[in-house]
């Protein structure tokens, strides 16, 4: 069985309309193994632009776009929101909902991602969900503890089946932008944790949802982390803004055989 293989770049509040430019050329240039997709999660302003880039330039369609946030609401008195409809207008396919920083400075509760990631199924939006322990957490022991609970709300919400449609990133909060990553040891075990935690709902769905990891990968690390069994891909921060350390990775990437 072949399991999806992503790559993600998460740019954060990185990146301007030049960038959009030189990554859609670059990419464009990458030869991808067969079950290798990427997604490129750029801020809200850009995605049009990268939409239009994409367009010009032909890029090759397993090439998509992804964004950083959803509102859980469809429309409506919400300054300074983006509904699911707004980012499928913009040619938007995937979508990041729990990320590290939007729950510690954001305050976005693993309830209010279950909502997010049932707004974005119900409008196709494939949700990329970050789950990941602090440093203090996996300190005392407590990190399979801390996944499952962030996960279990989503269950609830969605139900196991639609776990088909979604993808997972695990990201420990410790090696987020911090240049620490965890050693591919550590991400496969915790990797295989998590599935294993979904395989006891359902093994099928579990066997087939693309596990991405998530915390300083960049090219000089990526091959041995994307070796691991569990390890489906990953969602690259800080590295994802270099075209050309960003292409080693996507190229590096061969996905499950
Ligand atoms: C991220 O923000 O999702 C991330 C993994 O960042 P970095 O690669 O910079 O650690």
């Amino acid at each position: 069985m072949k399991r999806q293989s992503i790559i993600a770049a998460n740019w954060k509040m990185n990146g301007s309309l030049s960038l959009i430019s030189e990554m859609v050329s670059g990419l464009n240039q990458v030869q991808l193994a067969d079950n290798v997709n990427v997604v490129v999660c750029p801020s809200f302003p850009f995605l049009t632009a990268f939409t239009y880039a994409a367009q010009d330039e032909n890029l090759q369609s397993r090439i998509q776009l992804g964004a950083q946030n959803v509102s859980e609401h469809q429309s409506g008195a919400y300054t300074g929101e983006v509904s699911t409809q707004m980012l499928k207008e913009s040619g938007v396919n995937y979508v990041i909902i729990g990320h590290s920083e939007r729950r510690s400075y954001y305050n976005e509760t693993s309830t209010l991602v279950a909502q997010k990631v049932a707004v974005a199924l119900e409008a196709d939006l494939t949700p990329i969900i970050c789950i990941g322990e602090s440093e203090s957490e996996r300190e005392s022991g407590q990190t399979n503890q801390v996944l499952s609970a962030q996960l279990q709300p989503v269950i609830d919400e969605i139900g196991i089946e639609k776990f088909l449609d979604v993808v997972i990133a695990y990201e420990p909060v410790w090696a987020i932008g911090t240049g620490k990553t965890a050693s591919p040891e550590m991400a496969q075990e915790t990797h295989q944790f998590i599935r294993e935690f979904l395989a006891m709902k359902q093994t099928d769905v579990a066997n087939k949802v693309p596990l991405l990891y998530g915390g300083s990968m960049n090219a000089a690390n990526c091959e041995q982390l994307l070796a691991q069994a569990d390890i489906d891909g990953g969602l690259i921060g800080g590295a994802s803004l270099k075209v050309d350390e960003f292409k080693v990775i996507c190229s590096t990437a061969k996905g499950y055989q």
